[in-house]
C-alpha cells in the first residue's frame, strides 16, 4: 500500500489548493474574492482602527491555527479581515507620515501577484530563464540612470540592509585581496581585518554598523563623521578622521556616503567624497536606499552628481519607487567584483558548466531561493513609467517644503531643517519652556496619543539627545491640507497635554 486511506482523503480534499491546472477555478475564485476583500480595506476610514495591542493580542482563535479546523476561503477571509485588515496600518492613507513606507503601485501589485503564483525562484538560469534577462535588464536600467559604466552590474536583495552588506563585505575581501593578497572568502579571518576602518557620516543608517558588527568587525571599526548644519557630512572632518585613524595604525578601506539620510533626507557631498576615496585608495560605496530614486527628478540630479563614480551603490525601491516590499537592489561599478561573494555547487551551478548564455544570477547574491522581485519593478516602467515616478518624486518633495514653509514661522513649533527630500524634521514647543524633558515628553505624548487613536502616524527621532517628530513624505496624492490637518492634531494634542499637565 503506497498510502495509507487517511492520506489518502487528505489530499483528495485539498487537492484543489495547488497552482495548477485542475484548480484554475478556484484560482480565480480565491482571487477574485481576496480581491473584494482588499479593495474594503481601501476604505478603512483611518490609517489604524486604534485597537489597543491587547485586544488584538486577545484574539487568540484567530491568531492560532488549529490543525484539526478546516476553514473556507470565505471564513478565512473573514478572519483575516476581524485580525487583521480592520487594524493594520494603512500606508495610502493621507494621515500615515511615519516612516519610508511608500504607497504601492498597482503595476508593481500584478507583477508581485504573477512571480509569487509562478514562484519562479530567480537564482538559476534554469528555474527561472526569461526571468533573469528581465533583472538583468532592470539592473541595467538603474545602473545606467546612475551614470555607472557598462561593465557595472547588480543583484536584487531584500532591502538596503542587505545591500549596505554587500558594500561592506565586498569593500572589505577586496582591500584584503588587493593590498595584503589574503582571500579572506576561502581562509576566513586575518588579524589586519581588526585594523580595516569604514567612514560614514553621523547621520548614516544604523545598518552600516550592524552590518560592520555582523562581518565580525564590530561597531568600532565604523568612524563616525561630523554633519554640518545641513546635516551633510563634512568633507575636511572625513580627511582628518582618515588621516587619524592611519596615525593610530589602522587601516582605512571605504567611505560611505548617504545619497539621502532616513531622518533628514540630506545629500553627503558625493563629489568631493569621491575625490577623498580616489585619493586614499579606498572603496567609495553610496547608500541612496532613500534618495538614490531621485536620479529619476530633474530637482535632484545635482545632489547626486559623483553618484557615476561610485564603486558600489544601494537603491532601495521599495521605499522610493512605490514598490511593494521586497524590491531593492546592490550595485558594483565593475562585475567582477562580485567574485567576492560567488559560490559553484554542485546541484545548482557547477563551475565547469558556467555558460555566459545562461546566467545563473546566484553567482552574484548573498541568498540562494531568491523571489523574483524585479518583475514589479518591469510592469512598472512599462505601465507607470520612469518619467511619472520621478514627478511623483518631485511632488513629495515639493510637498515638504511648502509644510515647511507653512509652519517655520509658528511658534508652536521649532524646525530642524529645511527639506532637503521628502521629510521634515520638527518638534512641538510648549511655550515658556526652557526644560527639554518636559519638551522631550510632550513629543511623545504627542506622537503616541495620535498613533493610538488611529488619528495621524507620525514617526519620531533624536537629535542632540531630545526628540524630535517627523514627517515622512511619500504619497504623492497627499496634499499641504491633509499635512495641515495633521499640524492641527499636533497643536490640539500638545494644549490638551499642557492643560491637564
Ligand atoms: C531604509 C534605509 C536603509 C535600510 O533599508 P531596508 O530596505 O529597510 O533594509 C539603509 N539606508 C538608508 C539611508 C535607509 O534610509
Amino acid at each position: 500500500m503506497l498510502f495509507d486511506t487517511q492520506t489518502d482523503l487528505v489530499i483528495g480534499q485539498k487537492v484543489n489548493q495547488f497552482f495548477d491546472p485542475q484548480s484554475k477555478d478556484t484560482y480565480q475564485e480565491y482571487i477574485q474574492k481576496t480581491v473584494s476583500y482588499l479593495t474594503e480595506f481601501l476604505h478603512n476610514e483611518n490609517f489604524y482602527s486604534g485597537e489597543s495591542p491587547n485586544d488584538l493580542r486577545s484574539m487568540t482563535d484567530l491568531i492560532t491555527a488549529d490543525p484539526h479546523i478546516k476553514l473556507s476561503i470565505d471564513d478565512t477571509l473573514k478572519e483575516i479581515k476581524a485580525l487583521y485588515l480592520d487594524h493594520t496600518i494603512a500606508f495610502h492613507h493621507p494621515t500615515y507620515v511615519a516612516h519610508l513606507n511608500c504607497p504601492v503601485l498597482l503595476p508593481s501589485i500584478i507583477g508581485d501577484l504573477i512571480a509569487s503564483s509562478v514562484n519562479t525562484a530567480i537564482e538559476t538560469w534554469d528555474q527561472s530563464t526569461s526571468g533573469t534577462l528581465i533583472e538583468q535588464e532592470m539592473i541595467r536600467w538603474i545602473c545606467s540612470e546612475m551614470g555607472l559604466p557598462a561593465i557595472s552590474d547588480g543583484i536584487f536583495t531584500s532591502g538596503g540592509t542587505q545591500s549596505n552588506f554587500m558594500a561592506l563585505l565586498i569593500a572589505r575581501d577586496h582591500y584584503a585581496y588587493k593590498h595584503f593578497g589574503i582571500n579572506l572568502k576561502e581562509n576566513g579571518w586575518s588579524d589586519v581585518v581588526s585594523k580595516f576602518r569604514f567612514f560614514c557620516s553621523e547621520k548614516a543608517h544604523f545598518s552600516i554598523k550592524k552590518n560592520a558588527a555582523l562581518l565580525g568587525m564590530g561597531y568600532n571599526a565604523v568612524i563616525p563623521i561630523v554633519t554640518d548644519q545641513e546635516i551633510k557630512m563634512q568633507p575636511d572632518a572625513l580627511v582628518q578622521a582618515i588621516e587619524k585613524e592611519k596615525k593610530l595604525g589602522n587601516i582605512p578601506i571605504a567611505v560611505i556616503a548617504t545619497a539621502g539620510t532616513t531622518d533628514f533626507g540630506s545629500f553627503d557631498p558625493l563629489e568631493t567624497i569621491a575625490k577623498i576615496a580616489d585619493e586614499y585608495d579606498i572603496w567609495f560605496h553610496v547608500d541612496g536606499a532613500y534618495g538614490g530614486s531621485y536620479i529619476l527628478t530633474e530637482t535632484h540630479q545635482d545632489k547626486l552628481k559623483g553618484i557615476e563614480q561610485a564603486d558600489s551603490v544601494t537603491i532601495d525601491f521599495h521605499k522610493t519607487m512605490f514598490q511593494s516590499v521586497c524590491s531593492s537592489a546592490f550595485l558594483v561599478r565593475d562585475t567582477q567584483y562580485f567574485k567576492y561573494v560567488s559560490y559553484y555547487a554542485d546541484y545548482l551551478n557547477p563551475l565547469e558548466y558556467r555558460d555566459e548564455e545562461c546566467p545563473n544570477l546566484i553567482e552574484k547574491s548573498i541568498q540562494t531561493t531568491r523571489r523574483f522581485d524585479a518583475l514589479k519593478l518591469w510592469f512598472t516602467l512599462k505601465m507607470t513609467g520612469a518619467k511619472a515616478i520621478g514627478s511623483f518624486l518631485e511632488k513629495v518633495h515639493y510637498l515638504a517644503l511648502d509644510l515647511y514653509h507653512s509652519i517655520k514661522d509658528d511658534p508652536c513649533f521649532e524646525i530642524v531643517h529645511k527639506p532637503e527630500l521628502s521629510t521634515l524634521v520638527f518638534r512641538y514647543k510648549m511655550a515658556n519652556i526652557e526644560d527639554d524633558t518636559i519638551q522631550n515628553t510632550v513629543n511623545l505624548y504627542i506622537k503616541n496619543t495620535l498613533f493610538k487613536s488611529g488619528q495621524a502616524s507620525v514617526a519620531s527621532t533624536k537629535l542632540n539627545g531630545n526628540i524630535y517628530l517627523k514627517f515622512t513624505l511619500l504619497n504623492p496624492k497627499s496634499t499641504l491640507d491633509d499635512l495641515l490637518n495633521i499640524i492641527g492634531m499636533i497643536k490640539e494634542t500638545g494644549s490638551d497635554y499642557k492643560n491637564n499637565n
